[in-house]
Formats: C-alpha cells, sequence, structure tokens
C-alpha cells in the first residue's frame, strides 16, 4: 500500500470532460488530460483493504490493490504486467466499463470509491506510451489450430489467450471490420476506434490470424471448418435485436438501435454501408424507446446528427438516485445513471407504455402513442403494470429507435449444420466454466453463451473459454485463470 493516509488527503477526482455544447460537434472522445501526478494520488486513495471486494466486483478478477500500489510508486511496468494478468485489453475496459468495482470498493461504503476505470486506462495508455505492450509471439507452437468464430471482445480475448498457449489461430469474422459491438456498436466518443486497431496491429504481429468478409455457416461450411481445425470456439455475441411488435410497426422511421449505431460508426471510419438505406436524425423528433446504454449512445448520436429533439422513455419505472436496501453495499447498485450522452441534452421518462405508432398517408412515422402506467407486486410477488387511466397521449416523431436489448445469438448457419445445442433461451448451451458445448471440440462464449451483457464479461469468458479449449487439447493447461490471479501478483512481483 502506497500511501497509508492516501484515502483521507485526497478526494475522488476523475479527468474533466470537454463541454457538451462543443463536443456535440465531433465524435471524438471527451474526456480530457489528467495530470500523471493526479493518477497517482488517486492510487494512493486505495486503502489497500484485508479483504479487496473490487477484486471480485471485477468479472475479470483485476488484482486492483496491488495495481493502485504500483501507480502509486510510479512503477508502470509492474502495474501493467498485474493489469494484463488477468485482462488482455485494459484499454477497451478502462474507456467503457461501467465498473463494478468501484461500486464494491470499501472506500465507497461512506466515501466516493477509488477511481479505478480511469487508473486502469491510464495504466494501459502509459504502457502503451513507454513500449511495454509490445508482441509476444509464443516460442513454441503446438501445431494444433484453432479457429474463433466471432472478433468482438470475447473472440479477441480467446484468439489472444490460445495463441499465448502456441496454437495457431483464426479469426473469422462476417462483417468488414474487426471488433464486433466494440467497433460497430460502441460509439467513437466512447471509445474512438483507433485504440482497438492499434491492439489488433499487436495480435497479429503474434502470429493471429484474422479473416473478415467471413459469414461462417455461408462462406465456409460447418465441415469445412471441422476439417479444418482441431477445436472451435464461437464468441458470435447475441446479435438478434428485440422487436416491438405493436400497431404501425412497419412505418418508415422505425430502426432497431444497432442499424442507426453501425451506420454512424461506419460513416465515422470512412466505410460505405453498401445498399443500405442511410438513417438520419437531423431535424427529425427522436424516440429513443429503451432506457440503456444503447438507448443512451442513440441520444448522443442524434444530437450529434442535430435532431429537432431527443426523447428517451423506458417501460420500468425510475430508479432511485442513490442504492435502496434492495442493492446494499458490495453489490451493483440499480440507481439512476447520467450518461455523458444525457448530458448532451435529452428528455428522460419512466414507467412509460408504447402503445401505438403513428404514421401519415405515405406511411412514414409521425407521431407515437404512449400511455403512463404504474408497477404493482401481485400475491406471488411477481411485478406487473396497469395503464394510469386517462394518460394516453401522442408525441410527435419521425424517428424511432428500439433499444430494448437483444434476444439471443443468430441460431442459424454453422451452429445447426455442426449440431450444437441452444439453452431455453436460445443462447448457444455450454456451462460456465467448462465452456464446451454438446460438440466436443466446440466451445462458446461471451454474448453467444451467456446473453447480452458486457464488455468485461466477453473478455472474461474469452479467456476462461480458451484455457478450456487449451485443457482439451493438450490435457492441461498453463493459461490463467481468475481463480488463481492472486498467483499472478506473486510472479509479476
Ligand atoms: C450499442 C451498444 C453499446 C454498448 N456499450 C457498452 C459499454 O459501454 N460497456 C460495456 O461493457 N458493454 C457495452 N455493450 C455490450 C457489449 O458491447 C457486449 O456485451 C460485448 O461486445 C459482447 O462481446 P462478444 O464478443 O460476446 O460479442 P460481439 O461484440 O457482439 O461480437 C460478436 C461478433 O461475432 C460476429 N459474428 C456473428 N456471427 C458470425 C458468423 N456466423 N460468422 C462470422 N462472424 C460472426 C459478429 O459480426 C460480431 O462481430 C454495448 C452493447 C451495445 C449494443
Ligand atoms: S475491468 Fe471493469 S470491473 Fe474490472 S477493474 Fe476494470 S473497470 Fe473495474
Amino acid at each position: 500500500m502506497g500511501k497509508p493516509t492516501g484515502f483521507k488527503e485526497f478526494n475522488r477526482e476523475l479527468p474533466k470532460t470537454r463541454n457538451p455544447k462543443e463536443r456535440i460537434n465531433d465524435y471524438k472522445e471527451f474526456y480530457l488530460e489528467f495530470e500523471e501526478e493526479k493518477t497517482q494520488q488517486q492510487a494512493a486513495r486505495c486503502m489497500d483493504c484485508g479483504i479487496p471486494f473490487c477484486h471480485h466486483g471485477c468479472p475479470l478478477g483485476n488484482i486492483i490493490p496491488e495495481f493502485n500500489d504500483a501507480v502509486y510508486e510510479g512503477n508502470w511496468e509492474l502495474a501493467i504486467q498485474i493489469l494484463s494478468s488477468t485482462n488482455n485489453f485494459p484499454e477497451f475496459t478502462g474507456r467503457i466499463c461501467p465498473a463494478p468495482c468501484e461500486a464494491s470498493c470499501v472506500l465507497g461504503i461512506n466515501k466516493p470509491p477509488v477511481t479505478i476505470e480511469h487508473i486502469e486506462k491510464s495504466i494501459a495508455e502509459k504502457a502503451f506510451e513507454l513500449g511495454y505492450i509490445k508482441p509476444q509471439p509464443p516460442k513454441t507452437r503446438t501445431g494444433k489450430k484453432v479457429a474463433v468464430i466471432g472478433s468482438g471482445p470475447a473472440g479477441l480475448a480467446a484468439a489472444a489467450q490460445l495463441n499465448k498457449a502456441g496454437h495457431w489461430v483464426t479469426v473469422f469474422e462476417k462483417d468488414q471490420r474487426i471488433g464486433g459491438l466494440l467497433r460497430y456498436g460502441i460509439p467513437d466518443f466512447k471509445m474512438e476506434k483507433w485504440v482497438i486497431d492499434r491492439r489488433l496491429e499487436v495480435m497479429e504481429a503474434e502470429g493471429i490470424q484474422f479473416k473478415t468478409n467471413v459469414h461462417v455457416g455461408t462462406d465456409i461450411t460447418a465441415e469445412e471448418l471441422q476439417q479444418g481445425f482441431d477445436a472451435i470456439l464461437f464468441c458470435t455475441g447475441a446479435g438478434i435485436p428485440r422487436d416491438l411488435p405493436i400497431p404501425g410497426r412497419n412505418l418508415k422511421g422505425i430502426h432497431f438501435a444497432m442499424e442507426f449505431l453501425t451506420q454512424q460508426n461506419k460513416r465515422v471510419s470512412g466505410d460505405s454501408f453498401g445498399e443500405t438505406h442511410e438513417i438520419v436524425a437531423t431535424d427529425k423528433n427522436v424516440l429513443v424507446i429503451g432506457g440503456g446504454d444503447t438507448g443512451s449512445d442513440c441520444v448522443g448520436t442524434s444530437n450529434r446528427h442535430r435532431a429537432a429533439s431527443v426523447t428517451q422513455i423506458e417501460v420500468m419505472p425510475k430508479p432511485p438516485k442513490s442504492r435502496s436496501e434492495d442493492y446494499p453495499w458490495p453489490n451493483w447498485p440499480m440507481i439512476l445513471r447520467t450518461s455523458s450522452s444525457h448530458e448532451e441534452g435529452c428528455s428522460r421518462d419512466w414507467a412509460i407504455l408504447t402503445k401505438e405508432f403513428v404514421g401519415d398517408e405515405e406511411g412514414n412515422l409521425k407521431a407515437i402513442k404512449l400511455a403512463r402506467i404504474e408497477w404493482k407486486v401481485n400475491d406471488q410477488g411477481k411485478p406487473y403494470f396497469e395503464e394510469v387511466p386517462g394518460s394516453e397521449h401522442e408525441i410527435p416523431c419521425e424517428l424511432a429507435l428500439l433499444a430494448i436489448g437483444f434476444v439471443h445469438t443468430d441460431p442459424k448457419g454453422a451452429l445447426p449444420e455442426l449440431g450444437v445445442k441452444l439453452d431455453g433461451r436460445g443462447n448457444i448451451e455450454a456451462t460456465e466454466g467448462r465452456y464446451q458445448t454438446n460438440i466436443p471440440n466446440v466451445f462458446a462464449a461471451g454474448d453467444a453463451r451467456r446473453g447480452q451483457s458486457l464488455v468485461v464479461w466477453a473478455i472474461s469468458e474469452g479467456r476462461e473459454a480458451a484455457r478450456a479449449v487449451d485443457q482439451y487439447l493438450m490435457g492441461y493447461s498453463e493459461l490463467e485463470t481468475k481463480d488463481d490471479s492472486l498467483l499472478n501478483v506473486a510472479k509479476a512481483g
């Protein structure tokens, strides 16, 4: 522990952000520079408590007190060694993780928690700057070949780990570019795409092969995969969006959030969208249906398009401002969160039911019928809602974006060809910890297996699944697992 009194001396402080009015003129990240010394002070706030709950709060098992100490001491090389023993891509999580670790930080019981996510990003950026992150190809090759399908954070983490174990890894991606939702879902203002490209350069130099524009199941068959590879790992994400089948759904002007966001990410990268019709929010009244992160990304993008108005609605009730009794520390609390996109301007409302899309004579969306609802609990303790009588109203809307989640992975193509079983929710059936499907050499990880989740969980599953594949191929594995991450501290130190 660097400074025993650090948590008393320094307040929580994060880098300042660019003015919302200015930043909506571009798609660049919004955090300003932060002096290195200030980051070291933030690391000094870590109390190195006996039981580091933050370590358990992080799905990767990041060894947080140890890297905080290294940062406080200015030992960036040790800090990145500790961090990369559990996390392949701290430059991603340091930017876009919702930081469940901070919700379980012990200091957070009665003071603002340690700025763990910011410290993580600082370590990653400093490590790239000082040349500590460089290609490290394996010294020997096993001769085994593994196909990773899908290049989101789960596929990338798995590929990095499997390559480290000495296997030849090929990543197949159906899209134009590598990155999955990191590339096409998350907007540039949350994470600029050079951050992915910088990491891909390292991975390619380490010997990983990336094949884009290859849709497994269409461009390459399941049989070809089985013949060409010793093991196959599905990291295909939960790409099927949840629909809202209410009257008027077929009107022009109603789109899934990902259609809108993917186009914008491609526009920023200068990529074409082929034959696709352009979706723009400029001068339109935009209604974002769904109160989560995807919805918030639609808000930020609509503001950058200069929409006439942006409204975001959610069917669930408004969460409390601080922890309620239902979510005691160290659990992740359901509280009201205001994202950077909300700060840029948007009206938000909760407990709202979308009843009907209303169109004009040409079949264009012109308004939406909404009603207020009241949530109640029945005798069996199950929540249900009732419409508030007389609350039905219409709002003008020319662009509606459906951001109400994803149902499951695409069940067609290679999965049925290989005979892989799905679970009751339509995800690939493979138990957590084993990641093996009903076909012995076929594995699954990330959103395709666990359902829609977070980048940090995708990386965690990719790493753990890589270990399971390695064990299957070799009979043993020396790849790290988060269960022995504390041992890694000893190794790193
Ligand atoms: C708009 C949006 C914003 C988000 N923001 C955040 C955030 O800020 N923080 C956070 O932690 N999480 C966020 N998430 C969630 C996070 O992005 C996902 O949980 C995570 O990307 C899942 O990783 P994955 O690797 O399992 O799948 P994905 O990232 O979905 O990647 C799957 C990849 O598989 C490819 N693929 C699918 N089928 C095939 C096939 N047959 N052949 C070849 N390739 C195929 C897909 O094209 C895709 O590239 C967000 C999600 C969305 C939609
Ligand atoms: S990956 Fe997320 S949960 Fe883990 S330490 Fe980083 S910010 Fe916290």
